[in-house]
């Protein structure tokens, strides 16, 4: 299992071998949601994140594995930078992973123990507060048909969107860096999400790139009705730009999902961050040229 104590020794590595590292914010119990940043710094941004929901861990090892895949291939061209954010919920992880113990607030402790029914969070989706992250932006916020409205390990939308200090924290990175195009892992059902009501070019731009990213990974498009206020809907919506939720894994497993599946999932997914914003940057680039660009915004 890969936990948060885990994420932080990777990071420190990076780190140690001159790659740049730093904070994207903190969550709830003021722990940090670190990053790693691989390529050039010439404002042609991708941010790559993972573990936004508790249970999906894995997808906060698999998001280190793809950065350290580009910092090991340093012959691959990259045209731009990549921030890979391993852990965007490391509360709801440790509580997934660790239980109530490592909460200090004997308060917080029994409502959480009170929310989830007992002392096993091993399917807790959501955050140290109930909130679940991918439906606390603001994007059509509490309009999805799946939404809750009381804390819950899964699906409450939070009090107002950005109510979460997680989701509060990603999107004032988002904002400060302004990103080509952005990749969220979540885990499981090997299946790509990637509208949000775009119209016109930008539909067809970003159903283009999804199935650039299908052909690569072997995962369907899929398009899910009624499904708002997640971080792809919000970056969509808000920059009007190419963003994806991967489900990684197969369906055949269950919740908690196998690590001896991860090199299965590495092998679909290994180049796919530098591809994918190398291919988005040569379009723009293109388009910048022949006056095109218009047509996107
Ligand atoms: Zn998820």
């Amino acid at each position: 299992m890969f936990r948060y104590d885990d994420l932080i020794k990777e990071v420190d590595l990076f780190c140690r071998h001159g790659i740049e590292t730093g904070t994207v914010g903190e969550s709830e119990l003021k722990q940090r949601i670190p990053y790693i940043f691989v390529g050039k710094k010439n404002g042609k941004y991708m941010i790559v994140q993972g573990a936004m929901h508790a249970r999906e861990h894995l997808t906060a090892l698999l998001v280190v594995c793809l950065a350290k895949h580009l910092v090991k291939n340093t012959r691959l061209p990259l045209d731009g930078g990549i921030y890979f954010i391993p852990m965007t919920n490391p509360d709801g992880v440790r509580l997934c992973q660790e239980g109530v113990g490592f909460i200090a607030d004997k308060q917080r402790k029994s409502n959480l123990l009170t929310i989830n029914g007992g002392s096993d969070f091993t399917l807790w989706k959501a955050n140290a507060d109930g909130v679940d992250l991918n439906v606390n932006f603001d994007a059509h916020w509490a309009e999805g048909v799946q939404n809750g409205y009381y804390k819950s390990a899964c699906n409450y939308v939070g009090k107002c969107p950005f109510s979460a200090a997680e989701t509060r924290a990603l999107r004032d990175f988002t904002e400060r860096l302004r990103p080509l195009v952005t990749l969220s892992y979540h885990l499981k059902g090997e299946e790509i999400y990637w509208e949000f009501g775009q119209k016109s070019h930008r539909r067809l731009r970003d159903k283009r790139y999804a199935e650039a990213i299908s052909k690569y990974t072997g995962y369907p498009l899929v398009t899910l009705k009624g499904s708002v206020g997640g971080y792809k809907d919000w970056c969509i919506e808000r920059f009007k730009i190419p963003a994806y939720t991967i489900e990684v894994g197969s369906d055949r497993f269950e919740h908690p999902f196998p690590y001896s599946q991860l090199s299965v999932i590495l092998r679909q997914n290994l180049d796919l961050p530098r591809k994918l914003l190398n291919t988005v940057i040569r379009d723009r680039d293109r388009l910048a040229d022949s006056g095109l660009d218009a047509l996107y915004e």
